[in-house]
């Protein structure tokens, strides 16, 4: 069985966009044994997609479609689709309601032609978005399967993972099923990672392991083959097992669980309130944890403290300290950590003081940053030496406190 990819959009054509939608689906598909043969590319134009159509039809038993769903003129692909398939286009009540809520919602006039969004094509499995309006669809008509997914990557990846998967695996009874599980680390890069993990990551087969690097976290994703769910469950407990075993230290959370989510629930879990100082980081670390719904349980809230002078007035830091060690020190940040958890009556004060650069200050290099943790068995300090721009200097700052607390 094999699969032609066929990306609608002009602004694919002209260069504005690369198709990473056809690498994505072409990596899944893969994954579950269906040969992808063909990536094809075409405009938004009506006869140039119906030729594209008949094309695949001729080779290909599985067309998948991205992009064009979307409520405006140039949006065609379902209704192209439709006309050569010789189906209905009819309203989704479900996806309409969504959009009409959306809109409600956000107290803004629906125009007609989001309605336009709801429209699937008659008899399809309607593919949920969970992260946008056009819904997706899979059709099955004469042998032949037809997938349709929104253009933006943020709404088609979720869909295709939770919906067309499954309706291929099921559609298609032969093919590998695949399971996931994404384990989130951080306070570790990605080459200390790979190095611990190294004869793991060369060896594994079933299930692979894959790891992504994003600024301050690393993610391992094991994907397994299986014919049934609880082999596939017993090889995925196995596996992280002998990862936990080496670098469980810094494992935080699994799959879409960010960072701040994972310190609220850990906090809240503990009983445990924060408060922060923060110098480089100019409020970022508060402004993280307080974006997480229920932060206010555990968060008391936090004081920007970047010029000296404040850390004196705002602070109470002794001025001898800053004389003798500078503000860029362990000692500072001691201070800081310290007295925030005292004047906010937290039980886990967290200073921040650092260079975020490009120029030094007080001597030191741009990326040195001190992280002090204040609770009631004491005061830890660590030092970091952190690569990269000022905003990554001061976002690795920020994650490196949070896994700090996890600790
Ligand atoms: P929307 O409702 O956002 O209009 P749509 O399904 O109509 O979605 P398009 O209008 O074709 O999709 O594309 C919307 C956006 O999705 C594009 O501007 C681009 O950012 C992204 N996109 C579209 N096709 C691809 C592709 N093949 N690969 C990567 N990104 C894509
Ligand atoms: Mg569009």
């Amino acid at each position: 069985m094999n699969a032609e990819i066929i990306a609608v959009g002009s602004e694919l054509l002209l260069g504005q966009i690369a198709n990473t939608n056809a690498q994505f689906i072409s990596k899944e598909l893969a994954e579950v044994g269906i040969n992808v043969y063909f990536h094809t590319v075409v405009g938004d134009n009506p006869q140039r997609l119906k030729h594209v159509i008949e094309t695949a039809e001729q080779r290909a038993d599985v067309l998948l479609f991205t992009g064009g769903l979307g409520p405006t003129k140039d949006d065609l692909t379902k209704e192209t689709v439709a006309r050569h398939l010789g189906v209905q286009l009819v309203h989704d009540p479900e996806a309409l309601h969504y959009i009409e809520d959306y809109f409600a919602s956000v107290n803004r006039q629906m125009t007609p032609n989001n309605r336009k969004q709801a429209l699937v094509l008659e008899g399809c499995e309607v593919l949920k978005n969970t992260t946008g309006m056009a819904p997706g669809m899979a059709l099955t008509k004469q042998g032949k399967v037809y997938l349709m997914f929104p253009g933006p990557p943020h709404e088609l990846q979720p869909m295709f993972l939770k919906s067309a998967l499954p309706y291929l695996t099921n559609t298609f009874p032969e093919l590998d099923r695949i399971e996931s599980r994404v384990l989130r680390f951080t306070g570790i890069g990605e080459s200390q990672l790979e190095h611990e993990l190294e004869d793991l990551l060369s060896a594994q087969t079933n299930p692979t392991i894959a790891p992504l690097a994003k600024p301050g976290e690393v993610t391992l994703r094991l994907t397994v083959k299986h014919r049934d769910p609880q082999e596939a469950k017993r090889l995925l407990d196995a596996c992280e097992e002998k990862i936990k075993a080496r670098v469980g230290e810094y494992l935080y959370g699994y799959g879409e669980t960010m960072l701040p989510e994972a310190l609220v629930h850990t906090l809240k879990e503990k009983q445990q309130t924060v408060a922060a100082a923060e110098s480089l980081t100019g409020g970022m670390f508060a402004d993280a944890l307080i974006a997480v719904p229920g932060a206010s349980s555990v968060v008391k809230g936090g004081v920007v403290c970047y010029h000296p002078d404040l850390k004196v007035s705002l602070l109470s830091i002794q001025p001898d300290v800053i004389k003798t060690y500078g503000t860029v020190s362990e000692e500072c940040a001691k201070a800081m950590a310290e007295n925030i958890r005292r004047i906010a009556g937290a039980s886990i004060g967290i200073g921040f003081t650092g260079v975020a650069g490009p120029d030094d200050l007080e001597g030191k290099a741009p990326g040195t940053v001190y992280i002090a943790v204040a609770t009631e068995n004491g005061t830890t300090v660590d030092s970091f030496r952190f690569a990269g721009s000022r905003a990554s200097v001061r976002n690795r700052a920020v994650r490196q406190g949070m896994a700090l607390l996890l600790r």
